[in-house]
């Protein structure tokens, strides 16, 4: 019997939500200056999802036509079990794709785990190469197991390992090269994210974001490029080195937003459904489910908070408000 299927998450500029993010925590075990506060206050427990209930979210986005979840947090290893969602998230039919971001810190220890529960993909986020640096971006010690948790994931079979550099002007902004020479000797796709608002120090400014043209500038002066020919415009601009060395990427949030093909929505730790990183609230999906909504109510709910999705997000413009939370509590 073929599945009974909704109404696709269709927009009013055209777009639909093919894409779920899927926070399973706001707890982390660092504390990046760019994303948490030094002293977070968590979530309510009894607030967090259970597995069955994220899991129930994704299956009804799927009948609604979402394809590709990635589980994301706060550090999502950082919640016991998370292989055993993963295998459950493979259950669900309509997801062809599911994915991770992690820190990597716990890598070593679930890395295997993750591919023998069916992780499609993995994405490590690193921003230095160089430890006491680390210690002032992450807030707490871990080169070393980031970098073996890495190794750990290729090994399990992750690969080729994506990863995740946030460039903060004054902080790494020197270190671009060097991450990319890295990156290129390990066959790992590095991709550099423009530092966005989402910081919980509130501390940002227009001046600490290394704009994507001169993160571009910095890779050329150690390796020449071009754009990737064929690469869809999806949130990261592909670049391929001219010497056949691989390619790199550039996910230019504020000074080039790619909001006009934004697929995705999120799903916060504690049931809040955001259908943009800036969103000014959530939609709660946690009441009505512990109420007892049936799929078809949830359905309707996920459909109208993307009907009501605005055109994007305003960063660099007047009239720019931050989100309510900061980026581990919405699940980047
Ligand atoms: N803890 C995991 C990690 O760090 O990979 C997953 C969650 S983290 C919020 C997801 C991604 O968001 C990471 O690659 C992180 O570098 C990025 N990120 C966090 N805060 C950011 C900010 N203010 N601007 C740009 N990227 C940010
Ligand atoms: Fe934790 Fe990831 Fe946020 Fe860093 S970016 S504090 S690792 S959730």
């Amino acid at each position: 019997m073929a599945a009974p299927s909704f109404p696709p998450l269709n927009d009013a500029y055209g777009r639909v939500a093919r894409s779920l993010r899927v926070s399973v925590t706001d707890r982390c075990n660092f504390r990046c200056v760019y994303c948490m506060p030094e002293q977070p206050r968590w979530l309510p427990k009894d607030d967090i999802l259970s597995f069955e209930e994220l899991v129930r979210v994704c299956r009804v986005a799927a009948l609604c036509g979402v394809e590709k979840v990635r589980i994301t947090g706060g550090e999502p290893l950082a919640r016991k079990g998370v292989p055993e969602l993963v295998r459950m998230l493979k259950e669900v039919p309509g997801i062809r794709e599911l994915t991770m971001t992690s820190n990597g810190m716990l890598l070593p220890r679930h890395a295997r785990d993750l591919k023998a529960a069916g992780l499609d993909r993995l994405t490590v986020s690193l921003d230095t190469l160089d430890a006491e640096r680390f210690l002032r971006i992450n807030r707490r010690p871990g080169l070393e197991e980031t970098l073996r948790g890495m190794e750990a994931a290729e090994k399990a079979g992750f690969s080729p390992l994506k990863v995740n550099a946030v460039v903060m002007r004054g902080m790494n902004d020197d270190e671009v090269g060097a991450l990319a020479r890295w990156a290129r000797h390990h066959g790992r796709l590095l991709r550099f994210i423009e530092f966005m608002p989402l910081e919980g120090d509130r501390n940002w400014t227009r001046e600490r974001v290394v704009p994507a043209s001169e993160i571009l500038e910095r890779v050329r002066a150690n390796f020449p490029f071009r754009p990737m020919p064929g690469a869809a415009r999806t949130t990261a601009e592909l670049y391929e080195y001219e010497d056949g060395g691989g390619a790199f990427g550039v996910i230019a949030s504020v000074t080039r937003p790619f909001c006009e093909d934004c697929d995705r929505i999120r799903i916060t730790a504690d049931g809040g459904l955001r259908t943009c990183l800036f969103a000014q609230s959530a939609l709660d999906l946690r009441g009505p489910m512990r109420a007892g909504a049936a799929d078809a109510e949830l359905a309707a709910l996920l459909g109208g908070a993307v009907r009501g999705k605005g055109p994007g997000h305003l960063i660099d413009l007047p009239g720019f408000r931050r989100p309510d939370r900061a980026m581990n509590a919405i699940g980047g």
